[in-house]
């Protein structure tokens, strides 16, 4: 059984974001980069799949620039057995990346495309759906337990109010929720051997696909500075505060 897992790089997760002084969107100069969460959980979720015999192979995807090798070397060092970079210097939006990827599973026919919920950066959340929708796959989305046997996968998906269990028959598409695991950390001999995986580079126009934007950002702006807070003497000071300052009460 083969999985296909597209990754996307993104700002680290522990950056502080600063937006560009013309509000154009977010700068990235000399800002550390790093795989989007989401997708770690997704690379290690097909790990765990292929140590329990499950899967034969794991091929990750990313749509993006030649720097984005450095997150498919990551993935590969935590397991994936080869990697597809779709090069293109356009900022990627769902969409493309979603026809590109439908280009990828016509090519490749993996059993299973796992990928993460969401992209920390454009908190977008449809690539998965989207690409379930142009290929017919059926979608297992937010998954916190993936159980693959007998040609199915179980989903079990984190709702408002609980938890709903799907059956999807293969091929499927599955997105990752935060609690499906906890990715392990890359080892030294697995980055160095990493190095030597299978990376193919393709353009978009060798899949048929145009990445041409659609939407357009017309500002983005940071949330509003917290202001300080005050300490009030007692509790019928606090209450009058309430009341009458902020009238929350
Ligand atoms: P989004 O719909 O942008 O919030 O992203 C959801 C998921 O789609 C990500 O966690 C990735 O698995 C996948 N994805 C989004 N953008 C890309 C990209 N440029 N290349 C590969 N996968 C992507």
């Amino acid at each position: 059984m083969k999985v296909l897992v597209p990754i996307k790089r993104v700002v680290d997760y522990n950056v502080k974001v600063r937006v560009k002084a013309d509000q154009s969107g977010v700068d990235l100069a000399n800002v550390k980069m790093a795989m989007n969460p989401f997708c770690e959980i997704a690379v290690e979720e097909a790990v765990r799949l292929k140590e329990k015999g499950v899967v034969t192979e794991i091929v990750v995807v990313t749509v993006g620039s030649k720097t984005a090798q450095e997150q498919l070397r990551t993935a590969m060092a935590l397991g994936a057995d080869r990697a597809i970079l779709v090069e293109t210097e356009e900022n990627t939006q769902p969409l493309g990346v979603a026809k590109a990827l439908k280009a990828l599973v016509e090519k490749e026919s993996p059993d299973l495309v796992i990928l993460g919920k969401q992209a920390i950066d454009d908190d977008n959340n449809q690539t998965g759906q989207m690409l379930a929708a142009l290929t017919g796959m059926p979608q297992g989305t937010f998954a916190s337990e993936v159980n693959v046997a007998d040609g199915k996968v179980s989903v079990t998906r984190e709702i408002d109010g609980g938890l709903q269990t799907v059956e999807l028959s293969l091929p499927a598409v599955v997105t990752t929720d935060l609690r499906l695991n906890e990715p392990r950390y890359a080892s030294l001999p697995n980055i160095m051997k990493a190095k030597k995986k299978p990376l193919d580079t393709v353009s978009p126009a060798d899949l048929g696909v145009d990445l041409t934007p659609r939407v357009k950002t017309l500002k983005v702006e940071p949330p509003a500075e917290r202001q300080a807070g005050i300490k009030v003497a007692s509790v019928e000071e606090l209450v009058d505060k309430l009341k009458n300052e902020a009238k929350v009460i």
